[in-house]
């Protein structure tokens, strides 16, 4: 009997993935594909549907084929994808009437703004902030902007999806509009707490219900995929956005359970479960999961550059040959250094939320070299999830560890720093693609392949735990530092 596997499709933001996985999580085969970033205004975002969609059917295909050669049988389909992304294409042909704007597009921010005195309204619906990032402004502005956009959709022809949904439509032709409960939960547009699209707010955005896709659980049954399109009839049996499928990729399933991603940026998500937490102090509240129609709420903290602190030093300024080379620089210098990095280069997310900030340096001296800057790059995001974990623990809930995975967690002295700061554990897991391992584990949860969640996280295991080692006097003067540093920075905004 051949073995069996998960197809998981990882469409993200600038690459799309596919990645058959064995029932353990060990990956049997890889595909990847980047695609082009359109930036065509100041603070706009764009990516062309029609790459997101060729991408990710090629890298799927190839997928299959390769998973097929080593005698591993696909038996149904995970989806995991960049979240907020906004696509509205036409029922009839299937095309999209305007580009995809991107989670990262701003374009919205005025209007945003125009109708701020609404935000308490909106956030006590869906756990969000009035923000640009969010989809719902960004379907109004397509509605407003497009040609023809308001009419099409006065007669019921326009679809309005997330990406996941977007792709299942693609890839079922036409047969499934359907997205999951975490995908939806980052639209502002739906109401966490009935778990319903909310009648209010697409008035408030001015958009038409019948745009709207159905939700569904995360393992639900979305589709089946059109031979004609894919090659195979396969169920899509899983869905979630890409930081709550890291978060099941992770078995974070119990409340005070913690995971954070370090990629380009970082997103910790604390599993809260069935009590939807609403912060003080602006962390977002979302859907972790939806299992059976019972919600898995989480708490959600997002520094906006994490990665990128290292890309801007490799690839902005020249200061890295490599990535990798920022653990040695690091480790060459010791705790008083003294040099910090603010590194709002877009501005700074959570807890501070301040789109105006702009990144800054502290405490450079003519000694001042690569070292420092690589080290405080890595010191900042430390600090930065410092300030979300207090902020977690001020809203009432604190974990005794975090699960860490992305780009970023491959750097020893980065996981070792970050458990010195938070003064909790940090655990590095063995099978380092959380993401794409969390939409293959929702799918075969769905179609058996896994009795329940128990069953998922007896797969877990640990690569590297890193305990707590700094004494408490540096580490507090380090912190004391750290937050002088971000004070000048907002106030240097104002
Ligand atoms: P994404 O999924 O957001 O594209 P990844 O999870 O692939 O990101 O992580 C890539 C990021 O990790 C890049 O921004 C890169 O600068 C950073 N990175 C990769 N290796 C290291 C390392 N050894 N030390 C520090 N940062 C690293």
């Amino acid at each position: 009997m051949s073995k069996q596997g998960i197809l998981s499709i990882d469409q993200g933001t600038t690459s799309s993935r596919a990645i058959v996985f064995a029932l353990n999580g060990q990956q049997v085969s890889n595909m990847q594909q980047e695609f082009t970033q359109h930036y065509p205004a100041n603070g706009w975002v764009e990516h062309d549907p029609e790459e997101i969609w060729k991408t990710t059917l090629e890298s799927s295909k190839t997928a299959l084929e390769q998973a097929s050669k080593k005698g591993v049988s696909v038996a149904c389909i995970g989806i995991t994808n960049q979240r907020e992304t906004t696509l509205v294409w036409n029922k009839q042909t299937g095309k999209a009437i305007y580009p995809a704007i991107v989670w990262q597009d701003r374009r919205t921010a005025q209007y945003c703004e125009s109708i701020k005195k609404q935000e308490e309204f909106v956030r006590a619906k869906t756990g969000l902030l009035l923000d640009p990032y969010f989809s719902a402004t960004k379907v109004k502005w397509i509605l407003d902007e497009v040609e023809g956009a308001r009419h099409l959709a006065s007669q019921g022809k326009l679809a309005f999806g997330t990406v996941d949904s977007f792709l299942i439509w693609r890839l079922t032709d036409g047969k499934s509009h359907v997205t999951d409960a975490s995908n939806a939960s980052r639209t502002n547009l739906f109401n966490i707490h009935t778990q319903q699209w909310d009648a209010e707010l697409l008035e408030l955005f001015d958009i038409p219900a019948n745009m709207l896709p159905e939700v569904l659980d995360c393992a639900d049954d979305f589709g089946i995929t059109s031979k004609r399109v894919l090659g195979q009839s396969l169920p899509i049996s899983g869905v979630a956005g890409d930081q709550q499928a890291a978060l099941v990729g992770q078995s974070c399933f119990k409340a005070g359970d913690l995971k954070s991603t370090y990629g380009t940026g970082c997103f910790a998500l604390l599993n809260t479960g069935e009590e939807a937490v609403m912060s003080s102090h602006k962390l977002l509240t979302t859907v972790g999961y939806r299992l059976n129609g019972v919600t898995s709420y989480a708490l959600e903290g997002a520094i906006f550059t994490a990665g990128a602190n290292i890309q801007w030093l490799r690839d902005g300024i020249h200061v890295l040959d490599h990535a990798k080379q920022s653990q040695v620089l690091a480790e060459s210098l010791d705790y008083d250094h003294g040099v910090f990095l603010v590194p709002g280069f877009a501005g700074l997310g959570a807890p501070h939320w301040n789109p105006n900030a702009r990144a800054s340096l502290f405490g450079m001296t003519r000694g001042t070299g690569p070292a420092h800057f690589a080290r405080a790059a890595l010191e900042a995001v430390c600090y930065q999830t410092h300030e979300l974990l207090n902020a977690m623990e001020n809203d009432g809930i604190s974990s005794s560890a975090v699960w860490v995975d992305g780009g970023m967690v491959a750097n020893d002295w980065l996981c070792q720093f970050l458990a010195d700061i938070l003064q909790i554990e940090v655990q590095r897991p063995k099978i380092m693609e959380s993401t794409a391992l969390g939409a293959a584990y929702l799918a075969g949860l769905q179609e058996g392949l896994y009795k329940d969640l128990d069953d998922i996280a007896s797969h877990k295991a640990v690569d590297r735990t890193f305990s707590p080692e700094l004494g408490e006097p540096t580490r507090a003067r380090l912190l004391k530092k750290w937050h002088l540093a971000v004070e000048a920075t907002l106030a240097f905004a104002e």
